[in-house]
């Protein structure tokens, strides 16, 4: 019985694409624009406040749900940047990764049977998460440079509906929801009883607009549950911190299979990420930002010169391009060749989406590495026409 159950739940979907290709991407010597990862370093504060705490002992086992100087520090960021109160002790917990916060919000708050509504294309673990819950995901078309369609998101609520997932800045599409469209997200929400998860992992990577979190919408605190971590916003992907903050109530469920699935995250490094919280101030937020728009540039610059179609995005660090201008294959191979053959990794597009065919001319490339890693990139690829 245990063993049919398992089946059923790992055979529902495949291993992670995104990490497959920079599997191949290592094996091949190539530029991986695939999974979104910096090349270059972090803040020189966090690393010396990471060092320091493991030469302070401090590593053994923090409070499970997360250090109390971090969850201090979150508090205390939701209220200055989005004048969102939060108490530390019952609405916060720190996970391993915005990955395990996506996972353990859904385990802690979805039944079998449940639905919850994903955008589509999607960040590829979302539809897992969703089959990990035993509930179905129903996907709402949302392509890159669309807005909301709010008939099609309002035919996708019901009364099994149970949470939404919203990524903004989002991935794989760029896009950044506008105050307009959290505000008609809000009402289904508010109407149908729902949860919104939202993933903003990407909070402080945008070119346009602002990034607004849903929780601050009226009637939205009680029932958001609010993602981020400091891979993104601090460069530091493997460290796998990421924070959730949700109501009390949901909180205690969270906190339940936090528990369970991995106790804690690294102590040492939850004690540097509050270090970096409570030090760096506007101008490293404005820095970063700044930086992303110019690797942006010079990405999107160099993929439509190369025969590639995009749009740049609003926000995070990805851009989708279709590239049926320039060749036939299917994403996955397209993806495999361009490794192999031009030394450039980007994620097949089918891997966004629920059904393979909607991604089949598509490819993702991440602009999160350096300029002259970039330009290397382009270079290569104005060789794939010929
Ligand atoms: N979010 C990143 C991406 O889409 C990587 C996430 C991961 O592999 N944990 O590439």
């Amino acid at each position: 019985m245990t063993k049919i159950r398992t089946a059923r739940r790992t055979h529902g979907f495949t291993e992670s694409v995104i990490r497959g290709m920079t599997r191949l991407a290592t094996e091949h010597g190539a530029i991986n624009l695939a999974q979104g990862f910096p090349n270059f370093p972090c803040p020189e504060i966090l690393k010396e406040a990471a060092a320091r705490a493991i030469r302070d002992d401090v590593n053994q086992y923090a409070v499970t749900w997360g250090a109390a100087r971090l969850r201090n520090a979150l508090a205390a960021k939701y209220q200055e940047w989005y004048n969102l109160p939060v108490n530390p002790n019952t609405q916060v917990t720190v996970t391993c990764g915005a990955t395990e916060a996506m996972a353990s919000a859904l385990l802690g708050v979805v039944d079998p049977g449940d639905e919850v509504v994903v955008f589509e294309p999607f960040y590829e673990n979302y539809g897992p998460d969703a089959i990990l819950c035993d509930a179905r995901p129903v996907f709402v078309p949302m392509a890159a440079g669309q807005s909301l369609d709010l008939d099609r998101l309002s035919a996708a609520f019901g009364p099994k509906t149970r949470a939404i997932i919203i990524c903004t800045p989002n991935n794989p599409t760029g896009h950044v929801f506008s105050r307009r469209e959290l505000e008609a997200i809000a009402e289904l929400c508010r109407r149908h009883d729902a949860f919104a998860v939202t993933d903003e992992i990407y909070e402080h990577i945008y070119y346009e607009g602002e990034h607004i979190p849903i929780a601050t919408l009226p009637g939205m605190a009680d029932r958001t549950i609010t993602i981020s971590g400091a891979s993104k916003t601090f460069s530091v992907t493997g460290w796998r911190i990421g924070t959730i903050i949700s109501p009390p109530d949901v909180t205690d469920a969270i906190r339940k299979v936090h528990d369970f699935l991995t106790v804690g995250a690294p102590a040492p490094l939850q004690e540097a990420i509050a270090v970096g919280m409570e030090t760096l101030g506007d101008d490293y937020y404005e820095g970063l930002a700044r930086d992303y728009r110019r690797r942006r540039d010079i990405l999107c610059a160099g993929l439509i010169k190369a025969g590639f179609t995009c749009r740049p995005p609003d926000g995070a660090y990805y851009v989708m391009t279709d590239f049926s201008s320039l060749s036939t294959l299917p994403d996955d191979e397209f993806a495999k060749w361009l490794t192999a053959e031009h030394g450039v990794a980007p994620v097949p597009g089918s891997s966004f989406y629920s059904r393979p065919e909607l991604g089949r001319t598509q490819v993702r490339f991440a602009f999160c590495k350096t300029d002259d890693m970039l330009q290397q990139a382009v270079d290569r690829l104005q060789r794939v026409r010929d």
